[in-house]
């Protein structure tokens, strides 16, 4: 039996995020669905697709036109505004994540950290807040627009280097509080450009993960950061963080954010049962076995778990590999949508 759906694909996110009842489960893409496969369709290829407000517009779309996703995401990867702060960039080909050249950083300490003149105006960051802007004009009623703004805990690695950050955040927690409250200008400098350009929603990713850092770092200097986002960004913040997470999930659970999408390496119930409705949860399928090297008989499962789960969302767990195989994606919605079927009442 088929299901009756009654809300457009940007009622059902938003209603999902925050915790009100929804027609069926959405399936979202916080990080992002791009692939080759997809780049190729549209002609939109990487790197270009992440620096020209057009060829970004057109492949973000088909996460919504071609996989039948309920957003739509034009933030592919995690560098925009670093490389607008000056970060050395390495663009790569189509099929390879752009990133930042960690061996030359840009900054020392807290002291260097500023927001350059012409910031919002860079390239990089336009390519985004353009994007959006078109993409609003073309789907922005019924669609779901998910912005990204990198948190001040990634963009430290990327200005300092992972190592040096890290080490200071061992060293010196004082110096490193003041580093983040000075970082997290930036975070919302460029969220409040994506809300402008017509963003429902934001990602924000903070790199706390699971392999890097203790569960302790979280309460200890990201808590409070997070809840102030909150306060400022006056949309649904999707926090991101990959990794074991449960350590932390009782902090992010308290952080107010409307929803945090969460990695394979946690098990949906354990997570659900940790957050306890505080906080919607979005994810949480794997990207490198699942989604990149099985078949849409082990995606239909894993996507089955997390809904048995009740999950709020459903989406790959990060930005998924770009060579990722377009029947393995278009196995979320179709597995979604048989859940309910299996499930109705009627
Ligand atoms: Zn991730």
């Amino acid at each position: 039996m088929a299901i009756v759906e009654s809300m457009t694909p940007k009622e059902r996110v938003l209603n999902a995020l925050a915790l009100k009842p929804v027609d069926r489960t959405p399936i979202a893409n916080p990080t992002n669905v791009a692939t080759v496969e997809l780049m190729d369709m549209v002609d939109s290829p990487f790197p270009a697709a992440n620096r020209d407000p057009e060829l970004n517009a057109r492949l973000a779309a088909t996460g919504y036109t071609e996989l039948g996703f309920d957003s739509i995401m034009p933030y592919f990867s995690i560098i925009q505004e670093s490389s607008a702060l000056g970060c050395e960039m390495q663009w790569e080909e189509k099929d390879n994540w752009p990133t930042v050249r960690m061996t030359n950083p840009i900054w020392n300490g807290p002291d260097d950290v500023h927001i350059p003149p012409g910031f919002l105006e860079h390239q990089d960051n336009v390519a985004i807040t353009r994007s959006i802007q078109m993409l609003k004009a073309e789907f922005g009623d019924e669609v779901a627009l998910i912005g990204k703004t990198m948190g001040p805990w990634t963009l430290a690695y990327h200005v300092f280097g992972v190592e040096r950050f890290l080490l200071m955040s061992i060293d010196d927690p004082d110096e490193t509080l003041r580093t983040l409250h000075k970082l997290k200008e930036i975070s919302v400098l460029f969220g409040e450009a994506q809300i402008d350009a017509g963003a429902d929603v934001l990602t924000f990713p903070d790199h706390a993960t699971g392999d890097l850092v203790s569960g302790a770092y979280y309460d200890k200097f990201l808590l409070e950061i997070h809840q102030e986002m909150v306060e400022r960004l006056p949309v649904p913040l999707i926090l991101h963080i990959c990794g074991k997470t449960t350590d932390r999930m009782d902090g992010i659970a308290r952080s107010n954010m409307a929803a945090f999408h969460f990695d394979s390496k946690n098990d949906p119930q354990e997570s659900m049962d940790i957050v306890d409705g505080r906080i919607a949860l979005v994810g949480n399928i794997n990207n490198p076995v699942t989604l990149y090297s099985k078949g849409p008989e082990e995606v239909r499962e894993e996507v089955f778990r997390a809904m048995d789960a009740g999950v709020d969302m459903i989406a790959p767990e990060c930005a998924i590999p770009l060579a990722t195989k377009l029947e393995n994606l278009l196995e979320i919605p179709k597995s979604v949508k048989d859940w309910h079927a299996m499930h109705s009442v009627n």
